[in-house]
């Protein structure tokens, strides 16, 4: 889903498209998984611009900006356990809001864990293409957040904001789950002084118990047959013009997608915004 809009959002306007892969996470991460993400995605007839980017041969940058941000003062270490903060703090629309506590430094004994970038009350605002105006503070509904986690990763927030200013990434399309993420980004590509990119967040696919389908698309035995339908069936949800007559082949598809693309007839989002996904 997120495939297919930001795929058909930048070839309509003649632009690249890039694929980085998010493995900051290596235990986390099947092994694998990202060569049957590029498969798929071949087999459903992408072509992407570039190398494939992967987040963990890129450590050595996002250490760079963290200690920029360091010298600066933007960001400080933070002694705090997880349980320190549950009892000290409030719960904001995306988990506990760090209270705070070791803004002006950490006390002596209790060794710095993670590295959180100081926020303040100002709202962040943006436009999403799809979904409108979007305002968040960040001081009240998440806090100063975390960039260098206690057990030594980065956090996505970080990464994809040094990426995508070294990428040179002019618009962003994803998913709907990192909507509420979106205001941490910009605040940190203000304090390392880079473009903010456009944003469109587009809807998810959800199943009936709630669960995001878009993820599972690489986990999915792909033939030619299937990607023609999983395609049609993405681009029914995102209330593109659905062609005159149904396509044969994968390349009539892509021709009346791309001829066809329309991203103000996205639906946006007119309820709550959803929790922060698991990149929060
Ligand atoms: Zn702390």
């Amino acid at each position: 889903m997120a495939a297919l809009g930001s795929y058909l959002d930048a070839r309509s306007h003649r632009g690249q498209w890039l694929i980085r892969i998010e493995d900051l996470d290596p235990p986390r991460e099947v092994p694998g998984a990202a060569d049957d993400i590029l498969h798929t995605l071949e087999a459903y007839g992408f072509q992407w611009d570039g190398q494939v980017q992967y987040q963990s041969r890129r450590l050595t940058h996002y250490q760079q900006a963290m200690e920029q941000l360091l010298s600066a003062e933007k960001a400080f270490p933070c002694a705090c356990t997880r349980s320190d903060i549950a009892t000290s703090s409030r719960m904001g629309s995306g988990g506990w809001v760090y209270p705070g506590t070791c803004r002006n430094g950490v006390g002596t004994g209790s060794p710095p864990r993670s590295i959180r970038i100081r926020t303040h009350a100002d709202p962040i605002i943006f436009r999403d293409r799809i979904q409108g105006r979007y305002s968040q503070s960040l001081q009240q509904d998440i806090g100063d957040y975390v960039i260098r986690r206690a057990d030594g990763l980065f956090a996505y927030q970080l990464a994809v904001v040094v990426d995508d200013a070294w990428q040179g990434v002019s618009h962003v399309v994803r998913g709907l789950d990192l909507l509420t993420s979106t205001p941490r980004q910009i605040h940190l590509q203000r304090l390392l002084d880079v473009p903010t990119p456009a944003y469109a967040h587009l809807p998810l696919v959800v199943d009936a118990a709630g669960r995001k389908l878009s993820k599972q698309w690489g986990s999915r035995p792909v033939t030619r047959n299937n990607a023609l339908e999983s395609l049609m069936a993405a681009h029914a949800v995102l209330n593109q013009e659905p062609p005159v007559e149904k396509p044969a082949t994968l390349e009539d598809f892509w021709n009346w997608a791309l001829s066809h693309w329309d991203v103000l007839r996205i639906p946006a989002l007119d309820t709550d915004p959803p929790m922060p996904g698991p990149h929060a």
